[in-house]
């Protein structure tokens, strides 16, 4: 029986996410009945697909025989062609923006800032090197604005880099 077969396969669902990263719905493609085309959470839009390459989200991983029931937390980066999601690029968009304003940078500061924002966000030989960067930064700003620039990007870092930050 055919059908047997098939039910075996796994295949993987399409999520649609807002662009500030709510994931609205991870069946998009098996549930289309839940899709919205702005986000209830944040009146965002939604996508369903790269918007750099076009690749579908990944969304559920539906397996033969297995419910779950598991929250689906938006990926960071496309699996396609590996540009970040739009929201993990606003997030760093927003913490560059914020530096740009914040008393007692260097410009130097800011260009380590800019190029260490990225590796925070994935586990990958250079994030120990960029969350060390990141914190000396942090530590350097006036005031409350690293705790400001920390709490626009933490939702998105990895959790070495959030170790390394925060512990300690
Ligand atoms: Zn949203
Ligand atoms: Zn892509």
């Amino acid at each position: 029986m055919a059908w047997l077969e098939d039910n075996e396969e796994t295949w993987y669902d399409t999520a649609q996410i807002c662009l500030e990263g709510h994931m609205v719905n991870s069946c998009a493609e098996s549930q289309p009945e839940s899709n919205k085309n702005f986000c209830s959470k944040c009146g965002a839009a939604t996508i369903l697909a790269c918007s750099k390459c076009s690749a579908k989200i990944k969304g559920h991983a539906h397996i033969s025989g297995v419910i779950s029931t598991r929250e689906h937390k938006p990926e960071k980066f496309c699996d396609s062609c590996g540009h970040p999601y739009p929201w993990s690029e606003s997030r760093l968009k927003a913490a560059l923006d914020l530096a740009a304003e914040l008393d007692g940078l260097t410009d130097q500061d800011r260009d380590d800032l800019r190029k260490s924002l990225p590796d925070l966000l994935r586990d990958v030989p250079n994030t120990p090197v960029a969350a060390t960067r990141f914190k000396k930064i942090f530590l350097k700003v006036k005031g409350k604005g690293g705790e400001l620039i920390w709490d626009i990007i933490k939702s998105v870092a990895s959790a070495e880099a959030t170790k390394i930050i925060h512990g300690g």
